[in-house]
């Protein structure tokens, strides 16, 4: 269990600031949805989180502790996987080659291949064959399949129903529920706010690189979401 909170979170590429001074709390158990237009910052924002991008640590606290500045590497082993968008798979490598690569974070917990493989059945058929001869949405599997295998505490997930069909992205969505319900802490990137609002405990948009808007999905009409989108 973690609660992630980033304060006053910066990000720069070179000259280009990204993010200005993002507040936002990644409560433990929780699914947090993060949304807005192409260019928000939210892809970034994962990557701060999970260490691609460099920060001053105490921009970022797990558990109240300064975290932010640590190597990838570090971050998975505290227990934060990320589904990157658009999958990221080897394309030389087999399913379960994919997957195991999961494993190397080392960490202890209830996630295995046979889990893995219970979950999504259609990965033990497929698991010898390269991952990039899969389907979309099987792609998407190894994608999250391969970050549980890391145990991790929370799951940041980016995008994953880019590209993908609806009754695809229905089964991903009843997964992440279900990893919710067994307390994971999820964070979601998604272009559907309809969707994203609907599984989500907590909100945020982000519009250039700041938040907009933030709250209890519960609290927050779906109109209020279009004009921070959209920034009226
Ligand atoms: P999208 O929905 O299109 O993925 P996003 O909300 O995830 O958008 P980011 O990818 O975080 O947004 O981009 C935030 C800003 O940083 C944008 O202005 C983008 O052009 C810029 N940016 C992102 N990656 C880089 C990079 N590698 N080099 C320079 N600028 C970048």
């Amino acid at each position: 269990m973690s609660t992630i909170e980033t304060r006053g979170l910066t990000a720069h590429y070179g000259d280009f600031q990204a993010l200005f001074g993002l507040d936002v709390t990644l409560r433990s158990g929780e699914t947090t949805a993060i949304i807005g237009a192409n260019g928000a910052g939210k892809s970034t924002f994962m990557k701060a989180i999970t260490g691609l991008i460099k920060t001053a640590p105490d921009m970022i606290h797990i558990d109240g502790a300064p975290a932010g500045g640590r190597d990838a590497h570090t971050i998975i082993s505290q227990g934060i996987a990320m589904v990157p968008e658009g999958r990221r798979l080897f394309p030389s490598l087999s399913v379960e080659e994919n997957l195991l690569i999961g494993t190397h974070a080392k960490r202890s917990g209830p996630w295995s291949l046979d889990r893995v493989y219970d979950v999504f059945p259609v990965l033990k058929e497929r698991r010898r064959l390269s991952g990039t001869s899969l389907s979309g949405g099987q792609q998407q599997m190894v994608a999250i399949g391969r970050a549980l295998l890391s145990n991790p505490t929370t799951l940041l997930c980016d995008e994953i129903s880019l590209g993908l069909a609806p009754v695809v992205i229905e089964e991903l969505y009843r997964t992440i529920a279900e990893l919710r319900s067994e307390g994971l802490s999820i964070v979601i990137v998604e272009q559907d706010v309809a969707r994203a609002v609907r599984v989500a405990d907590q909100v945020y948009c982000f519009m250039e690189g700041r938040v907009s808007l933030s709250g209890a999905a519960q609290d927050i009409a779906l109109e209020d979401i279009r004009n921070a989108y959209f920034g009226i």
